[in-house]
């Protein structure tokens, strides 16, 4: 029987055994599942109901809320039977699946809590929670104006307002969100690429080209590199100098070296604000020596500078504070940190292309990453012709679909940070980043102060400190500089790194025990200058919450965990 025979024979059966449509047993169904979806005329008892239903999935989480850093008390995780689940007959109430999703938070930190310290993970504003509830319930796409209308205006405006924070024109500036810090490196690479090898992105890579970041840069570069096609051995990384900014020396020694081999660079990677140690690479020197090579070399091409500002971006708020009036009342250490952040980001308006994160320091949920480009007409670099897509873009003028890698694109990223940059302004930002760098300061200085203790990224202005603690002995005030450079202290080395493993683990413990702060690790701050990685404990402040108090009690947990390592 041939499918046109079956379908026939099917309807046939069908049309005969069905004598009341309207009381079949989907419908009893269907009317209960639409009551799980909202109203779309509007109906203010469904609403009720509607927001009454997120509030009870609040309120399951907000029980578990104690003085721990944690939802509830954390349990080591186990994935169990996850692979057991299947898709059940029959649909489950709401309220049963928003008590399930729930479940699922068990254990999970508070990034906000004062005693949590873990990493470049901020917690949320409640205007941007809302934001992406809203782009949830009404669900724009941002690959063009027909499916999105007013709300990519959003998108139009963070960019606008960005771009005037960092220094570039508005005017000439472009910007719309993708997936990540990682994506907008993926973009600028992208951008380069079509710079050094025209028409690659129709043709395909045809020569080898490489991309230059500092080897404290994100390992992003690895990704972008990987997926472009360029090759992750054609990532090519520059030493830093101890204060993790990229060595200008030797950036400019490699890029000579790549051009005299007749490489092609497809980007510059510039990071300001490291993962981990908040070095800032100089942009503006990095695009003075770019232009000067180009000229040198007689490129017939500009290579692409990148600034990877996803997390140094927020400091811009700073650029036009007056430090010597300081209107805010920071103490004079975090004055000095502010503004030397400022100083060291000065070069920012400089880069080609900048990408900034408002899911780290901007105080957005995931995902809202900017990609800013100084200028729009790089976008044509990029741009798939309109009649490839016949489909879309039939009306409207704003059509980002016709670049963006992505093709369906929420709304969630653009409309959280445009509501963070109004309900906090320049004068919000300042407060939470300088009360961040504030409480930063008094930690670096506590651990300072302490003979067991000493910080690695001292002369860091950001908010986070990398520290390591010491047995009983040794003399903290030469250590580093032994463990750095001294190959005969190899073993010392390593020696101490698992040391600081052990330190990191009752540390971690207690705070899970709820006696402690949370703190994380980084297995290779930077190797030593024989090849061995130096680890080091890690704190992050982003926590609006975060005190003074909590700051100190955490090295004395620390140091209260030095007798139990053995
Ligand atoms: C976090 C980070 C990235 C990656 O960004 P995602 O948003 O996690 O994709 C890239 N560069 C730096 C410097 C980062 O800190």
């Amino acid at each position: 029987m041939s499918w046109n025979e079956l379908a026939h024979f099917l309807m046939r059966r069908t049309i005969g055994s069905v004598s009341d449509p309207v009381n079949a047993p989907f419908r009893r169904i269907l009317e209960n599942v639409r009551q799980a979806f909202p109203q779309p005329v509007s109906d203010r008892k469904h609403d009720a109901y509607v927001a009454f239903t997120v509030l009870r999935a609040l309120d399951e989480l907000d029980r578990r809320k104690s003085n721990l850093p944690t939802l509830g008390l954390p349990e080591p995780v186990n994935h169990g039977n996850a692979t057991d689940a299947r898709i059940a007959a029959d649909p489950l109430p709401l309220e049963d699946v928003t008590a399930q999703l729930a479940e699922f938070l068990d254990g999970m930190f508070l990034w906000g809590h004062p005693r949590s310290q873990v990493n470049v993970v901020p917690p949320a504003s409640v205007a941007s929670v809302i934001a992406v509830l809203l782009a949830a319930i009404y669900n724009p796409n941002l690959v063009s104006e027909e499916s999105s209308l007013r709300v990519a205006s959003s998108e139009v405006e963070t960019a606008a307002m960005v771009a005037d924070l960092v220094g570039f024109d508005p005017e000439r500036a472009a910007g719309f969100f993708t997936f990540g810090g990682t994506g907008a490196t993926l973009y600028g690479v992208k951008l380069g690429l079509e710079k050094a090898l025209p028409g690659s992105r129709e043709h395909g890579i045809t020569e080898k080209a490489v991309l230059v970041s500092s080897g404290q840069s994100h390992y992003a570069r690895l990704s972008v590199a990987g997926w472009l096609g360029l090759g992750e051995e054609n990532a090519i990384q520059v030493r830093t100098r101890l204060d993790n900014a990229i060595d200008l020396e030797a950036l400019e020694s490699c890029l000579r070296k790549l051009l005299e081999e007749g490489r092609r660079i497809a980007c510059i990677i510039a990071t300001a604000g490291t993962t981990d140690a908040f070095g800032i690479d100089n942009v503006g020197a990095i695009v003075e020596m770019r232009d000067r090579l180009a000229e040198e070399y007689r490129l017939d091409y500009r290579p692409h500078v990148h600034a990877d500002a996803v997390i140094g971006w927020a400091w811009s708020v700073f650029k036009d504070y007056d430090f010597e009036r300081n209107e805010l009342g920071f103490r004079p250490r975090t004055v000095r940190a502010l503004a030397k952040a400022c100083h060291d980001l000065k070069g920012l308006d400089r880069a080609d292309s900048i990408g900034v994160d408002f899911h780290k320091t901007g105080f957005c949920p995931y995902i809202s990453t900017l990609f800013l480009t100084r200028d729009a007409g790089d976008l044509v670099l990029l741009t798939r012709g309109r009649e490839k897509m016949p489909y879309l873009y039939q009306t409207g003028e704003y059509h980002p679909g016709l670049w963006t890698l992505e093709t369906s694109r929420s709304a969630a990223g653009p409309l959280a940070a445009w509501a963070n940059l109004k309900l906090l302004g320049k004068n919000g930002l300042r407060a939470l980043l300088g009360h961040l760098v504030e409480m930063a300061e008094v930690l670096r200085e506590e651990l300072e102060g302490r003979a067991p203790t000493t910080v690695l990224n001292g002369n860091n202005v950001g908010t986070v400190t990398l520290f390591r603690v010491y047995p009983d002995g040794i003399d903290t005030f030469t250590v580093k500089e032994r463990e750095r450079n001294d190959p005969a202290y190899r073993d010392k080395l390593c020696e101490h790194n698992d040391y600081n493993r052990k330190i990191f683990e009752l540390v971690h413990a207690d705070a899970m025990a709820g006696h402690g702060v949370l703190i994380s690790m980084t297995d290779c701050y930077r190797h030593s200058t024989y090849g061995e990685p130096i680890n080091a404990l890690k704190s992050y402040i982003l926590s609006p919450f975060a005190d003074e108090e909590n700051v100190r009690a955490l090295v004395d947990n620390v140091i209260a965990a030095r007798p139990r390592v053995f």
